[in-house]
């Protein structure tokens, strides 16, 4: 069982960026046992009056999209220019398979070595506390670590996308052309959340493709997108070579100063506080039935696998038993 620090050594830890220390935040933000639950509340709540304070930035985009790439590159540009960024990760296909796309530690190598960058990957296996794991918490706790730029990077998945566009100010979406992401090609989900998209790549023989995809997917999105009052901007970038960068991240900024100034920034972290609410009240329960429930789910599934007992049937019973358990209220 891992020693855990108290709730002021937490704090100073954080404050002071240690990293032996913000590792251990993070560990304990990410940890189910119910113990370690409520010092995790106690450290978020006093860390809560430094947080808040970052640009809140999702990216994502297929595997192969170059993604850590990118963010190796616009996170030490953006070190060069003074800022202190923080990359996190949810990794929605650690979940399925135990492994991972996104959590091999040795991406984003360069970046990492940096004093002013702090790269976490994401938790190894299993989920904790559904697709998004402790995210959120862990987002605060860069910003009180004064990390003032903080990325949270997902593949392509619409369930990953859907939770970390509830996380963050602005949302990045990444795209090759001509790799089946033309407009038939893209997910819903994706048009819904981005607020800038960005065509990578464009560099070598593939810079006119880049270009070509860039304005048939800027005029496709203004009609689609016509009646907002943001409507994406499409840029081409490479972070190969570094050409688009400053760009990309100027429009970043653009959207961010636009919520700022129609009062939506405000607006939708508050919405955003809300729906974490909810969340976490779905979370206990999950997690709550499922270890109440375990040995029950596991001989009743016997049985619903053998065809003795019918699903819905075999669900009842498993919630008769949670309900009349510690966790029902009678
Ligand atoms: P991720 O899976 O989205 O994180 O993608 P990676 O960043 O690992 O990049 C996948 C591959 O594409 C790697 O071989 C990169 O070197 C390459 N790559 C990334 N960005 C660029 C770029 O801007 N131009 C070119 N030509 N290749 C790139």
């Amino acid at each position: 069982m891992a020693s855990r620090l108290t709730v002021p050594e937490y704090v100073a830890g954080v404050r002071a960026a240690d990293r032996a220390v913000l590792g251990r935040a993070f560990t304990l933000m990410e940890s189910t046992r119910p113990q370690d639950r409520e010092l995790a509340r106690q450290v978020l709540e006093a860390l809560q009056p430094y947080a808040g304070g970052s640009i809140r930035v999702g990216l994502s985009g297929v595997p192969g999209v170059g993604k850590s790439t990118f963010l190796e590159a616009m996170g030490c540009r953006l070190i060069d220019r003074g800022h202190r960024v923080a990359v996190l990760a949810v990794d929605p296909t650690s979940d399925v398979s135990g492994g991972s796309i996104l959590g091999d530690k040795t991406r984003m190598g360069e970046l990492s070595r940096r004093e002013e960058a702090f790269v976490r990957p994401s938790p190894t296996s299993g989920r904790l506390g559904g697709v998004a794991g402790a995210t959120r918490e862990c987002l605060l706790v860069c910003e009180a670590a004064g990390f003032d730029v903080v990325f949270i990077e997902t593949v392509g998945v619409g369930q990953s996308e859907t939770a970390v566009a509830g996380m963050v100010d602005s949302f990045l979406v990444l795209m090759l052309a001509g790799a089946g992401d033309d407009l038939q090609g893209i997910k819903r989900g994706i048009l819904e959340v981005a607020d800038v998209l960005a065509i990578q790549k464009a560099d070598g023989d593939n810079r006119d493709r880049a270009q070509a995809a860039r304005r048939e997917l800027g005029s496709a999105l203004r009609l689609l997108r016509g009646h907002a009052d943001w409507s994406p901007p499409v840029l081409a970038c490479s972070a190969l070579t570094g050409d688009g960068l400053d760009e990309v991240w100027a429009a970043v900024l653009s959207h961010r100063d636009h919520l700022q100034e129609s009062g939506q920034l405000a607006s939708k972290r508050s919405e955003q506080l809300l729906a974490w609410m909810h969340h976490l009240v779905e979370q206990r329960i999950l997690d709550d039935f499922r270890r109440s429930t375990k040995v029950a789910a596991a001989e009743l599934g016997e049985l619903v696998r053998r065809g003795k007992l019918w699903p819905a049937a075999a669900a009842d019973a498993l919630l008769a038993r949670f309900e009349g358990g510690d966790h029902g209220g009678d």
